[in-house]
Parts: structure tokens; C-alpha cells; sequence
């Protein structure tokens, strides 16, 4: 299975991808990670995608096309893979198709700006494992600390009310026509943000026949 996950920021991609990734046993690939991990680690990418993470913009396609195609050819991705955050404008959508990439299923998770704004001012993200939780819908036992690696948890710079705009901004302008994209395809599947992490889930599984 090659699944392409899209949704605005905080609509809960990385979390339902982690989920789908236990249940079918591949593993996700998150831009978003592998940037913040680059960042942290100080590397040539990592400096290069700084301003741009933080102020909320997207990182240049060049750069991402990069680390995609060099993670995909690892092995662990022969089986499939779900794609978390990537691609997340049309030159990314084409850049996959030009290596060849046949998707079976772009899933969008439709949720509205007002709930994302809500989301975001709530979500902590493990600063060592990039695990994340919510203070209200997904706490972790022990405040502060992640349940799986005992990390510290933050606020997200990117998280900010105003960058969470900037976001919802690029992800409606640059992100949101990949719908037609993969809909002119023949791939594109939609479900509605449910009122729990479980419920929405259950109406993934049942949008990908899983
Ligand atoms: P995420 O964790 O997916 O919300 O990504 C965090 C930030 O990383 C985004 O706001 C962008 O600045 C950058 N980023 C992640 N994936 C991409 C991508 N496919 N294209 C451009 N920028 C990206």
C-alpha cells in the first residue's frame, strides 16, 4: 500500500498515520519530522529549512524532492509506505509521479480552520522523539513527559496562533489543489475529521477498504 495522507496542518495526519502504520506494517514518512530532525541536528538541510518551518512557510520543493526520494529507496519502503506531509504542492505530486511512483490512494481528513486553530493551541511534541499528544483529546500520563521515550514536551514554534494561519494559509493556497489532482486521477478518498483520534480511524479503514 502507497498512501498519500493529506489534510490541513493538525488535522491529525501523523497521528492517524502512525496508527495505519502498526496496522499494515510500513512505515511513514514525515517530511515535517525529518526536517525538525535535520534542524536539530544542525545538518546543511536542517539549516536551509529553518526560516522556513518556523515562520510557517513551505520548504523549497528541490529540498524536500531530495529527502523523499532518498528515503524511499531505503529498504524498509519496499512493501509501501504512507506519505505524512508530502506532497504538498504540484511540482511535489509531479516530482513523485516523474520517479515512477504509482500511488494507490491520496486520503484527504477534511477538518475546519476554527477546529485546527482550537487543536494546535493544545498539541505538545516530544522535543527527542517527535511523538505528539494533546493536552485535552490525547494527554500524556505524566504532564511534560512523553509516555514512550520519557522526553521533554513543547510547544511546537510552528504551533504559534499566528504561524498556525501562515499554515492554514499555504495549506489552502498551495496544498488544497492536490484534491483535484489526485481526484483527476481517480485517487483521491475524503473522510471527515471525527470527534475522537479512534472514530476517525474507523471511517479511514473504511474509506481504504482496511
Ligand atoms: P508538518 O510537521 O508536516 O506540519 O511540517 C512542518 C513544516 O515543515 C511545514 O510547515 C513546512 O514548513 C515544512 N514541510 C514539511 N513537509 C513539507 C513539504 N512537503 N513541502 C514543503 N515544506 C514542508
Amino acid at each position: 500500500m502507497k498512501l498519500i495522507l493529506l489534510g490541513a496542518p493538525g488535522a491529525g495526519k501523523g497521528t492517524q498515520a502512525e496508527i495505519l502504520s502498526k496496522m499494515l506494517s510500513i512505515p511513514t514518512i514525515s517530511t515535517g519530522n525529518i526536517l525538525r530532525a535535520a534542524m536539530k541536528n544542525g545538518t546543511p538541510v536542517g539549516l536551509r529549512a529553518k526560516e522556513y518551518v518556523e515562520s510557517g512557510r513551505l520548504v523549497p520543493d528541490e529540498v524536500i524532492i531530495g529527502i523523499v526520494n532518498e528515503r524511499l529507496a531505503e529498504a524498509d519502503c519496499a512493501n509501501g509506505y504512507i506519505l505524512d506531509g508530502m506532497p504538498r504542492t504540484i511540482p511535489q505530486a509531479e516530482a513523485l509521479e516523474a520517479s515512477g511512483i504509482d500511488i494507490d490512494c491520496a486520503l484527504s481528513i477534511e477538518v475546519e480552520d476554527q477546529v485546527i486553530i482550537d487543536r494546535m493551541s493544545g498539541r505538545r511534541t516530544c522535543k527527542d522523539c517527535s511523538q505528539t499528544f494533546h493536552i485535552v483529546s490525547n494527554p500524556p500520563k505524566q504532564e511534560g513527559k512523553c509516555d514512550f521515550c520519557g522526553g521533554e514536551l513543547t510547544i511546537r514554534k510552528d504551533d504559534a496562533p499566528e504561524t498556525v494561519k501562515a499554515r492554514l494559509e499555504t495549506y489552502h493556497k498551495e496544498t488544497e489543489p492536490l484534491k483535484a489532482f489526485y481526484e483527476s486521477r481517480g485517487k483521491l478518498k475524503s473522510v471527515d475529521n471525527q470527534p475522537s483520534i479512534e472514530a476517525t480511524t474507523e471511517v479511514i479503514k473504511v474509506a481504504l477498504g482496511i
